[in-house]
């Protein structure tokens, strides 16, 4: 199984130290295939029953709607809706107008597993299962993981959950 996986979330959700952490377990070469895509190879995960090709989505804006921005958020729609699966991050126990603003642009029929990173930093550890419960209102997620990206907790199950989605 191979498939493409775009990591979104507003900035500072810890995009980066997932991907890194993904790609820290295990390198594979990048194949014929994956060069010959439009979308920009940014790392890859080899599991032993799946490779999970992780690509770049434009970056877009989500404090003015000008015209600009709009056009570019369609162009970050189309690239999510053009990929195997989608990673959206967000931060335990925040959910705030930036991070709906990213929700806003995932397509109807993509595959979204929301990541719910930073649990380490949750103080009191019941707030999780309500925060879940509230996440699972705001848009039809096909999963919901919990984890520290930073700590590795919980990234082997991210890998194990998201498998038969490629
Ligand atoms: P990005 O902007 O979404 O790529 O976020 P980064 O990966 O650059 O992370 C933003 C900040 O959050 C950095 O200071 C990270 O060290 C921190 N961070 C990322 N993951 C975790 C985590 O699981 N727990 C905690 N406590 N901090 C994290
Ligand atoms: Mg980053």
């Amino acid at each position: 199984r191979t498939g493409f996986v775009a990591i979104v979330g507003r900035p500072n959700v810890g995009k980066s130290t997932l991907l890194n952490r993904l790609i820290g377990q295990k390198i594979s070469i990048v194949s014929r295939k994956a060069q010959t895509t439009r979308h920009r190879v940014t790392g890859i995960l080899t599991s032993d029953t799946a490779q999970f090709v992780f690509v770049d989505t434009p970056g877009f804006q989500t404090r003015h709607r000008n015209a600009l921005n709009r056009s570019m958020n369609r162009t970050v729609s189309q690239v999510l809706g053009d990929v195997d699966l989608v990673f959206l991050v967000i931060e335990a126990g925040r959910f705030g107008d930036d991070d709906r603003k990213v929700v806003s642009v995932l397509p109807a029929d993509a595959k979204v597993v929301l990541v719910i990173n930073k649990v380490d930093r949750l103080g009191d550890k019941s707030q999780l299962l309500p925060f879940i419960a509230k996440m699972a209102e705001v848009h039809p997620f096909t999963e919901i993981v919990p984890l520290s990206a930073e700590r590795g907790t919980n990234v082997e199950a991210l890998v194990k959950t998201a498998t038969p989605l490629l």
